[in-house]
């Protein structure tokens, strides 16, 4: 009778990423499941899956990946707004965007991310002073980084609070490699705004349990550095302590194990950036280093690899 009865239900939208994963195992896996564990519908996309091994992990149409790469390409032309005016202490919707050069507006024409660029050649079209590279080049940024979330989430509850988490901490990385700050003014707003895209999302996954482990990470990581900051007395701001928080609240919600890779991974990656300018003497030995993009790369490898990281780990 039981067997019926969960014959008779289709397997949760929820839980697709669950059955995703547990159709990798099936299909590299040494053998098959009894079958009464099967859920109805996993025979036909096991089939796909045996057929298809990269389909088996990438069931939803490619098309939203190309949606999401032009999403990002326009959230991208907003960040470079956000990156070169909040730092200066300007409002990010007034004025229009102007050549710094020449002072003249950018009609709308001129402002397609990445195409006016390279239809411009790089230049004001009336001063014909150079657009800096930058600008195109955290457009595109932004297309893989939003095109990689989608491609690893899929079509997910959770993907509006990601697509804005990366999105922020990509701003909150170039500004703080920039001026060596992470703003207030982006970090309060920003981390709020995840905190509610998370709690929406969980209202429709219902996995409270994944958000209360999140938000524990995101005060472990918050403690942690702080308590790091406090000792070593300088090497980090206190940005860097508020940004543990939002990293640790999303890479915790995959597993503690993937904050033990975004801490690990901040630390190896920030020192080997120090060690770098040193070695090219860019930075003397009290020259602050902007930990944040380190934390922040970290992150984003926790979040997409760290579960793998973790399980090839303990597997020796
Ligand atoms: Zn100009």
């Amino acid at each position: 009778m039981r067997t019926a009865s969960v014959g008779r239900h289709p397997p949760a939208t929820k839980d697709h990423r669950r059955t995703d994963l547990r159709l990798q195992t099936e299909y590299f896996g040494p053998s098959d499941p009894p079958l009464e564990r099967q859920e109805p519908g996993a025979k036909n996309q096991r089939r796909v899956a045996q057929d298809d091994p990269v389909l088996a992990s990438c069931y939803f149409p490619p098309v939203l990946i190309v949606l999401a790469a032009v999403y990002g390409l326009a959230t991208g032309s907003f960040l470079n707004v956000i990156i070169y005016r909040v730092p200066a202490g300007r409002s990010v919707v007034r004025p229009r965007s102007a050549c710094p050069h020449c002072g003249s507006q950018i009609t709308a024409m001129d402002n397609i991310p990445l195409l006016s660029w390279i239809l411009l050649r790089g230049r004001c079209r009336r001063c014909h002073a150079p657009i800096s590279i930058r600008y195109p080049v955290v457009e595109l940024a932004t297309a893989g980084l939003f095109a990689a979330t989608t491609a690893i989430l899929g079509v997910d509850p959770m993907l509006p609070a990601h697509l804005w988490f990366v999105a922020l901490t990509f701003v909150l990385a170039i500004v703080d490699l920039d001026t060596k700050r992470l703003p207030n003014r982006i970090l309060y707003p920003g981390t709020v705004v995840a905190l509610v895209l998370l709690i929406g999302g969980t209202v429709f996954e219902g996995n409270w349990h994944d958000l209360g482990r999140g938000a524990l990470g995101g005060l472990a990581y918050f403690t942690g550095l702080y308590a790091l900051a406090v000792v070593a007395r300088g090497g980090f701001g206190f940005g860097d302590v508020k940004l543990a928080f939002l990293l640790g609240l999303f890479v915790t919600r995959v597993s503690w194990g993937a904050l033990g890779v975004a801490v690990v991974g901040a630390f190896f990656l920030g020192g080997m950036v120090g060690v770098a300018l040193l070695a090219t003497r860019r930075a003397g030995r009290k020259t602050a280093i902007p930990f944040g993009p380190a934390m922040v790369l970290a992150a984003w490898l926790a979040i997409a690899i760290g579960q793998r990281v973790v399980e090839w780990y303990l597997g020796f």
